[in-house]
């Protein structure tokens, strides 16, 4: 990072010149992505929002979004920044130690290392804080054991963000820890789950007796749950986000070849999500070309869910503006960004099926638009219930925005007095 200037203080002008003349003269068709991500990274651009000691510049959400739409004039390849890398990075910007930042944040970037979220067990989603994997202390190692659940990605990561319970005599929420563990040792197993839409996004994983260096715990033991309310409130920040699939995989030379065989991999899992929001662009088009929109109740359940999709691109970008003049309400704008996400998705799922009758049942090339309208309806449960269901998000909204009264506990005093699934 060493010829950078500070251009966080320069107009959006500035920024959009300077990043231009720089990929004229590194931006090369024929070199090997890796190649160029490195290039990327030491340029300063591939994550210009993080801060000026951890490859950025400091810039904010919309002077990055600047260098953006310059790499996007010029066809160039960013960082490898999506997914539960994105989460990863996050969390380990926020609460990692410099020895942490300096060995996992470049190979995200550059695209290096996958990673994968292991928060969830079969026993605890929702009630989250009511995990059972154990973290035990041996030496300079932590010894994991226990299963997670609807691991997406992680039939293909190298790193897992997992939490696991380091102190079964504390509360439930003050006794657990946050680590970064290598999915590739001999306790880690991971096992594929088949979806009723016909995809394998996650997966099962059981860790027996894997180790991970007390090293690699972020945070002090025990502070776990409050970073991982962190990366949560990230990634229900990203549902109000573009996932920024690129058009970059079409285009022709090395480089391209090379970034679409990448993305076929780490995009795989996330091919059904723009039918698992909806696909609110085909419901008017669809009641046009099939004549359904002559139909008053389809008009009026169309108009409706125009309505909703209208309301929350205002509602994400009063949020993004929010953010952009520096408040941190990242939590309640991203349940409600999370919550309208759901709304929408259900009220399309609705209309395609008011559109299409009885053939939006029928899959593959016997269904409308060769099936893509029976994977809508097979894949919008899925937006309910991801990154903390509708109600979870109805619980945090009510009670952190409105200011409502919690729900009585029944789960205080130490962790292993309290009545759980029997395990
Ligand atoms: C597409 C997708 C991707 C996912 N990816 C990952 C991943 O990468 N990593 C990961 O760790 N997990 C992942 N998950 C798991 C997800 O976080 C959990 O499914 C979710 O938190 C819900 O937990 P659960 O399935 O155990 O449901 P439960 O918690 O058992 O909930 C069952 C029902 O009870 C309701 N309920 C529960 N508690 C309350 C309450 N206090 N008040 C009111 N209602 C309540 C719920 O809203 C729900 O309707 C993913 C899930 C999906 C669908």
């Amino acid at each position: 990072m060493a010829e950078e200037q500070d251009l966080s203080t320069a107009t959006d002008e500035v920024i959009h010149e300077t990043v231009l003349a720089w990929l004229k003269d590194n931006w090369r068709t024929d070199r090997p992505l890796a190649e160029w991500r490195n290039i990327l990274v030491d340029g300063g651009w591939a994550a210009p929002d993080w801060p000026t000691e951890c490859y950025g510049r400091g810039f904010s959400l919309a002077q990055a979004q600047v260098v953006q739409r310059a790499f996007r004039e010029v066809g160039a390849v960013g960082a490898a920044l999506g997914g539960p890398g994105n989460l990863a990075a996050h969390t380990i910007l926020a609460h990692g130690n410099e020895a942490q930042k300096r060995r996992y944040l470049r190979p995200i970037l550059t695209g290096e290392h996958a990673w994968c979220q292991l928060f969830s067990e079969p026993g605890s989603g929702s009630d989250l804080a009511g995990l059972t994997t154990r973290a035990k202390r041996d030496g300079d190692n932590y010894i994991i054991n226990g299963q997670k659940v609807w691991n997406t990605s992680a039939h293909h990561a190298d790193f897992g963000i997992l939490i696991a319970r380091t102190d079964w005599d504390a509360p439930k929420h003050q006794g657990i820890s946050y680590f970064l563990i290598n999915m590739r040792q001999p306790g880690v197993e991971v096992r594929p789950l088949r979806q009723m839409n016909g995809h394998a996004s996650f997966n099962e994983v059981f860790l027996t007796d894997a180790l991970v260096p007390v090293t690699d715990r972020l945070g002090n033991e025990g502070d776990g749950w409050r970073i991982a309310s962190s990366t949560l409130s990230a990634e229900r920040q990203a549902f109000s986000r573009d996932r920024g699939i690129g058009t970059l995989r079409e285009r022709e030379g090395t480089i391209y070849a090379e970034y679409a065989a990448e993305q076929a991999i780490a995009q795989e899992p996330y091919t059904w999500y723009p039918q698992r929001a909806g696909r609110v662009d085909l419901a008017l088009p669809r009641a046009m070309a099939t004549g359904a929109i002559r139909d008053p109740v389809v008009r009026q359940e169309l108009a409706r869910l125009l309505c909703l999709a209208h309301a929350a691109e205002y509602a994400a970008a009063s949020a993004a503006a929010t953010r952009r003049a520096g408040s941190n309400t990242i939590v309640p704008a991203g349940s409600i960004a999370k919550l309208t996400a759901s709304l929408i998705a259900r009220q399309a799922s609705h209309v395609h099926t008011l559109v299409s009758g009885p053939e939006a049942m029928l899959g593959g090339s016997d269904g409308p638009m060769d099936g893509v309208i029976a994977e809508i309806l097979l894949s919008v449960p899925a937006i309910s219930i991801a990154g903390g269901t509708d109600e979870i998000q109805k619980n945090i909204i009510s009670e952190r925005v409105l200011g409502l009264p919690k729900e009585p506990r029944f789960d205080t005093g130490p962790f292993r007095d309290i009545p759980r699934n029997a395990s």
